[in-house]
């Protein structure tokens, strides 16, 4: 078999740790399999090289942030192929030009184009073990060093998973699978043996950061079979993300996820005149700001209230854009105390009286709701930031998921 693994920072967050991972590559070569390996930069690492850009810059170049963030993947696949060569495996690490990740020119959150197998093929017929530094790739355009995207270490290795066809793709990171929910918020949360494509999808996109959600976006697409699963316990099976139909009886609602990078823009009294709203909404939109819910209320005297929500960190261009319509409202406020919970489930397509289980939910704990936003397979409430992990296990329990 091919298998693609990846190991996530926590997973190579110290040279212990990467001894841990060499052993989990050794069985499982042993065992006869290829391995191609993605490992992330180690825990923390991503995050210091953006504070000490910041230390020179409040707004850095994009170009040179994307040189600086891929060092940290470079030094993990370095260490992880010294490691395992020393043992006498034979190993080439690679960065993500040399594994053939082309991309576009979208400097730090730029989208896989094409992979050109060629070196990694050569790589397993010489009876290498490949260890390909996460994260990055190549710009078609420019030929500069690209950055995927926060997490993006997950999308290298379901994307290298599809490019090579690879019989299974497992994600190895400090929980043993998807829960329920985060276990770190919900101790009693339940580890799903399976969970469909969607559902994942939405958790992710939710807020769940256990596999980023371009990742599942494009396994999905390529039909990979993704495996989340820990590298502190190698021994435990995981979870298998797989087809809606591959899931015998799949529950009414399958997970909670919550996500506190989230920002309400309340915009009150705005102009009673046609067309007001679509202005603004372009002029967010033309910034590339992700507006996420949207409430209108109209008051007796014509004027409309608008409350949305931005992600945290579009919240300067987002002030920016609301400035040019100073002059349309009484007032615009900015509120980052709100948090976005969210219930997510293929069953609920055909089974009623979800939503009230959560709001009646939210009311027994005296939670205001904010907004509420429904699609077909998920409800998502704004409520206030310090009831975050409360409404957590509150839904939790409500949908009994610890059943
Ligand atoms: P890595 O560094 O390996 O990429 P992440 O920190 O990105 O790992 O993701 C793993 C974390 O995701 C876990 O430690 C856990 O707290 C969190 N998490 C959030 N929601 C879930 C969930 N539903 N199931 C499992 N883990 C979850
Ligand atoms: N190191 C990168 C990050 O922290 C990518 C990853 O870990 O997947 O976002
Ligand atoms: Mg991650």
């Amino acid at each position: 078999m091919l298998k693609v693994l990846k190991f996530g920072g926590t997973s190579v967050g110290t040279l212990e740790r990467i001894q841990n991972v060499a052993k989990i590559i050794k069985d499982i070569r042993d065992d006869g399999h290829d391995v191609v390996a993605v490992v992330s930069a180690m825990s923390g690492e991503t995050n210091k090289l953006i504070e000490y850009a910041n230390t020179f810059s409040k707004n850095p170049c994009e170009r040179e942030m994307d040189m600086l963030l891929s060092s940290g993947e470079r030094v993990t696949s370095a260490l992880l192929s010294i490691a395992l060569n020393e043992d006498g495996y034979a190993t080439t690490s690679m960065s993500g030009r040399e594994a053939g990740i082309k991309t576009t020119s979208e400097h730090t959150e730029a989208r896989i184009e094409e992979i050109d197998t060629t070196n990694m093929k050569n790589a397993i017929n010489n009876g290498k073990i490949i260890i390909v530094a996460g994260f990055q790739g190549v710009s078609l355009d420019n030929a500069r060093i690209t950055t995927l995207g926060r997490g993006g270490s997950d999308l290298s290795a379901v994307a290298i998973a599809g490019a090579l066809k690879a019989d299974i793709c497992e994600i190895y990171t400090d929980v043993d699978g998807i829960y329920t929910t985060d276990p770190r918020i919900e101790p009693k949360a339940k580890k799903l043996e399976k969970i469909s494509y969607e559902e994942m999808l939405e958790l992710a996109s939710l807020g769940a950061k256990v596999l980023q959600n371009r990742s599942v976006e494009m396994a999905k697409k390529l039909n990979v079979n993704l495996v989340s699963r820990s590298s502190f316990t190698p021994e435990v099976e995981g979870t298998l993300i797989t087809q809606e139909e591959n899931i015998m009886e799949a529950p009414v609602v399958s997970g909670i996820a919550l996500d506190k990078n989230q920002v309400r823009v309340g915009m009150y009294k705005v102009a009673d005149k046609p067309g007001i709203a679509a202005s603004i909404f372009q002029s967010l939109a033309d910034s590339n700001i992700n507006v996420d819910m949207i409430v209108q209320t109209v008051a007796v005297d014509g004027k409309a209230d608008l409350d949305f929500t931005i992600p945290t960190g579009d919240l300067d261009k987002t002030k920016k854009v609301m400035d040019t319509f100073m002059n349309d409202v009484e007032n615009i406020d900015y509120n980052e105390a709100v948090c976005k919970v969210s219930i997510v489930g293929v069953g609920m397509k055909s089974h009623t009286g979800v939503a009230s289980k959560a709001f009646s939910s939210m009311a027994s704990e005296n939670i205001n709701i904010r907004i509420i936003s429904t699609s077909e397979i998920k409800i998502s409430m704004i409520i206030e930031e310090k009831y975050a992990e409360l409404a957590v296990r509150a839904l939790h329990d409500a949908y009994e998921l610890d059943k």
